[in-house]
């Protein structure tokens, strides 16, 4: 076994062990279907992408132990100074049963990229003068991991803010692991306004919980935005059929604002063909809803074919039913409608129930989720 020792502090009295260091980060080995597949548009770069990052998780991951060690000679002052997991562990009578000669304290880590954890401790140590100014997102996402386990915010605070902002990466638009680092540190270092719009974008495109694999992101807010796609997807689903009921029950009074026979009867007939294409007739199989995102569930719905109207007489296709825009949902309660011809389409009642939801989409606001701590 090679042992490479590096004096972080000449005169420190604790020996930090790092185990099989340098392992495989942020993994992840497991993907949601997606159960709108045939409704996917002609693929565009940022859909090919998404599609190569899930095929990339099919590969087996083939995780060998890396006997190599790192052992630091650290200074527990220092430590216990700048991190509140060290504290905690000097209070709580931080002795290893068998310490080394040399030293009178011996921790023990694991996994923690070998580059990443001395940036770490040089800083706690005050040794500065070589920490680099800049770093790729995947270095900034292991150091955010390591803040985040050992609890030393305001130690690399200066460095971290330094780091964001020569990040050459623009924001990740795309659901994927680059979106998941650059949200792991967003939340390590508070930064609320990237936070709220990584969120936004995970909630629209990801078709389950949003992964985690051995990033500090907090369970809670997984939930939040898993609480919030379900919602979408089944109110959605549920309108739909509810719009599917009323047409079918609608008995052409038009004196009760009903669809004529006829308007009403090809609207149906157009949406339970609609919903059967994209297989929302039946209910989801599963009842957590995944393999749905808000945004396949969206362009799938839209999806949804008009009838021609333009080789229907007019007395077929003209209804003297109440017009249903988006302002007669928005302003129902406040304005009456004239009862005059017109032709009732159905992306119109689609987008009654859609247009609202997909307005009130929105990211999570950190602050929500840091006063809990
Ligand atoms: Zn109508």
């Amino acid at each position: 076994m090679k042992r490479s020792v590096r004096e972080v502090d000449p005169d420190g009295d604790t020996l930090l062990i790092l185990r099989n260091p340098d392992a495989p980060f942020a993994v992840i080995d497991s993907f949601w279907p997606d159960l709108l597949p045939t409704h996917t548009p002609p693929m565009k770069n940022t859909e090919q992408q998404l599609g190569s990052f899930e095929r990339s998780l099919r590969k087996p991951q083939i995780q060998q132990q890396n006997k190599e060690e790192l052992r630091l000679r650290l200074s527990s002052t220092h430590l216990t100074f700048a991190s509140a997991y060290f504290k905690a562990m000097m209070s709580n009578d931080w002795r290893e049963t068998r310490p080394e000669e040399g030293y009178s304290f011996v921790v023990t880590a694991e996994e923690w990229d070998q580059e990443a954890l001395l940036i770490l401790m040089n800083i706690i140590h005050g040794q500065t003068t070589e920490i680099p100014r800049a770093m790729s997102l995947e270095m900034l996402a292991k150091m955010s991991a390591l803040v985040d386990y050992y609890m030393c915010h305001k130690a690399v605070h200066f460095f971290a803010q330094t780091w964001i902002a020569n990040l050459t990466d623009p924001v990740p638009e795309i659901y994927g692991r680059e979106l998941l680092l650059r949200l792991c540190i967003s939340w390590v270092f508070s930064e609320a306004e990237i936070f709220k719009k990584l969120t936004d974008t995970a909630l629209y495109q990801c078709r389950g919980p949003i992964h985690s694999p051995g990033l500090p992101i907090p369970g809670d807010v997984i939930d939040a935005l898993e609480t919030k796609r379900q919602n979408f997807v089944s109110e959605v689903i549920s309108e739909l059929h509810d719009l599917k009921s009323r047409l079918y029950k609608d008995k052409g009074h038009k004196d009760k604002g009903d669809c004529s026979f006829e308007c009403s009867s090809i609207l149906l007939g157009a949406l339970i063909k609609g919903m059967n294409t994209i297989c929302i007739l039946e209910p989801p199989l599963s009842e957590s809803l995944e393999g749905y995102s808000i945004r396949a569930l969206e362009k799938a719905v839209l999806s949804i074919q008009e009838p021609n109207y333009s080789s229907m007489p007019d007395s077929y296709s003209l209804c003297t039913g109440e017009t249903h825009t988006r302002t007669y949902v928005k302003y129902a309660k406040h304005a009456k409608y004239a009862k005059k011809p017109h032709r009732c389409t159905l992306s119109e009642k689609i987008r009654g129930i859609l247009d609202p939801k997909i307005e009130a989409i929105a990211g999570l606001e950190l602050n929500a989720f840091t006063n809990q701590v």
